[in-house]
C-alpha cells in the first residue's frame, strides 16, 4: 500500500460489513442493531467506521459522551445516536440535536433535559436505564416506572428501556445474567404500563447477542464483536458448549502497522533500553520501531510481545518507551530499514492478535483496542461488497 505514514491502522470495511451481516442472521428477525462506536469506535476510527455502517445499515449508534455523539454525527450518521454516559447540565443546556437520544439514569439529568426541551419546543427522546444488578448506571427496577412517569410528565419522550449485564464475559455460568434478565422483564412490563409499547428495548451487548436469543428484545448493542472479536475466551467456550465445535466466523477488522526506523548491530551481553532490562546473549540485529505506549502499545509488553517482520516474529527487547520500541530481527536477516512491522494483524502465515497482546499485558482485548491513540492515521481498506456473509 502506498502510504507515507510511519505508524498507522488499517480498518477493513469488508470485515466490518461481514460481522454486521453475521449478526443479522444470528439475531431474531426484526431485532435492530445499535453499533457501539464509543472510544473512537473501539480504536478503529469513527471517521472510517461510520461510513461503512451507513453503507451496511444499522438502526442506531451508541456512544459514551456528547462529544463522541457530535463526532459520529459529523461523520455522516443518519440514524439516531444514543448517548449512554453522563451528560452534565451545562452540556444539556447547549444541546440542539434531538436526534441524539439520552440514556436516562438520574432525575437531575431528567430535569435538565426537560428544561432544554421546553426551551427548544421539542420532546427529547430518552431511554430509561434500569440497573438490574450491575450496580453501575441506572435506577433500580422498582423505580423504573416512576422515572418513566416523571420523564413523560416533564415533557420528555420515553422511547426506550435498557439494561446492561454484569457477568456474561467472565464465566460460562450464566445464572446471574438470567436473574438480571428476569428483573429487566419485570421492570419493562411496569414501564410499558406507563408509556405503552416502546420501540427501543435493549439489554444485550456482544456476549449476550452471541449466546442468547432470549436477550434480543427490539435491539442489541454491539461493540467488540462488531469489530470482529470475541468478548472473552469464556464467551467463545460458551458458544462451543452450546453449538458444538463450530465457532461463528467473526473477522477482526483492524491491523496496526509501523515501519522499521533503524537497524543496528549490538554486541553480545549489551543492555537494551531504559533500565537495562534486557541483555543480549548474542550479536544482535536490533530494529528500532517508531511506536510506543503513547500510541497505545502497552509498556507491560516490554520483553514479552513480538511483532511481525517479513512474515516472521521479532521479539520485543527491553522496555517499550513512550514512542519507541526495539525488536530483535537477528533471525530475519533480510529485514531492512523502512520495512513494515505488524503490531496487530497478519503478515504472511503469522498473526498477532489483540487478544495475544491483551494476555501478555494483563488486560483484555477491549482495552488494547480502545487505547489505540486517536492520533494514529487510519486507513479504510476494502469497501464492503454487496451480499451475504456465511456463518
Ligand atoms: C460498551 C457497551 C456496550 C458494548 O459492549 P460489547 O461487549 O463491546 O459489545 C453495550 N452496552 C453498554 C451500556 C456499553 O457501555
Amino acid at each position: 500500500m502506498e502510504n507515507e505514514a510511519a505508524t498507522w491502522c488499517e480498518v477493513s470495511g469488508a470485515h466490518l460489513a461481514h460481522n454486521v451481516r453475521l449478526f443479522r442472521r444470528l439475531l431474531q428477525p426484526g431485532t435492530g442493531l445499535a453499533a457501539v462506536v464509543k472510544a473512537n469506535a473501539y480504536g478503529h476510527g469513527v471517521a472510517q467506521v461510520v461510513p461503512v455502517l451507513e453503507e451496511v445499515g444499522v438502526e442506531m449508534y451508541a456512544v459514551h459522551s456528547l462529544a463522541e455523539a457530535r463526532q459520529v454525527q459529523s461523520c455522516g450518521a443518519t440514524r439516531p445516536i444514543l448517548i449512554m454516559g453522563y451528560v452534565t447540565p451545562g452540556q444539556i443546556a447547549q444541546m440542539t440535536e434531538p436526534t441524539m437520544h439520552v440514556l436516562l439514569s438520574s432525575r437531575q439529568v431528567l430535569q435538565s433535559l426537560a428544561a432544554r426541551s421546553a426551551e427548544l419546543g421539542v420532546s427529547w427522546p430518552v431511554h430509561i436505564k434500569v440497573d438490574t444488578g450491575t450496580h453501575r448506571q441506572g435506577v433500580p427496577p422498582e423505580e423504573a416506572a416512576d422515572l418513566a412517569r416523571q420523564a413523560k410528565e416533564a415533557g420528555l419522550s420515553v422511547v426506550g428501556v435498557a439494561t446492561h449485564f454484569a457477568n456474561i464475559e467472565d464465566t460460562t455460568d450464566h445464572s446471574y445474567a438470567f436473574e438480571q434478565l428476569r428483573r429487566f422483564r419485570q421492570a419493562l412490563q411496569r414501564v410499558e404500563r406507563v408509556t405503552g409499547q416502546l420501540p427501543y428495548v435493549h439489554a444485550a451487548c456482544s456476549a449476550a447477542a452471541l449466546l442468547f436469543r432470549e436477550t434480543d428484545f427490539s435491539m442489541v448493542r454491539l461493540g467488540i464483536s462488531l469489530y470482529g472479536h470475541w468478548p472473552s475466551r469464556e464467551t467463545y467456550l460458551s458458544w462451543l458448549l452450546a453449538h458444538g465445535r463450530d465457532g461463528i466466523a467473526l473477522k477482526p477488522a483492524l491491523s496496526w502497522r509501523t515501519r522499521i526506523g533503524q537497524i543496528k548491530t549490538v554486541g553480545a551481553r549489551e543492555p537494551i533500553g531504559y533500565g537495562l532490562s534486557y541483555r543480549t546473549t548474542r550479536t544482535t540485529q536490533l530494529a528500532v520501531l517508531p511506536v510506543g505506549y503513547a500510541e497505545g502499545y502497552p509498556r507491560a509488553l516490554s520483553n514479552r510481545a513480538s511483532v511481525l517482520v517479513r512474515g516472521r516474529r521479532a521479539p520485543v527487547l527491553g522496555r517499550v518507551c513512550m514512542n519507541i520500541t526495539m525488536v530483535d530481527v537477528t533471525d530475519i536477516p533480510e529485514a531492512e530499514e523502512g520495512d513494515i512491522a505488524t503490531l496487530i494483524g497478519s503478515d504472511g502465515e503469522e498473526r498477532v492478535s489483540a487478544e495475544e497482546l491483551a494476555e501478555l499485558s494483563g488486560t483484555i482485548n477491549y482495552e488494547i483496542l480502545a487505547r489505540l491513540s486517536p492520533a494514529l492515521p487510519r486507513l479504510l481498506t476494502h469497501w464492503p461488497e454487496q451480499g451475504q456473509a456465511s456463518i
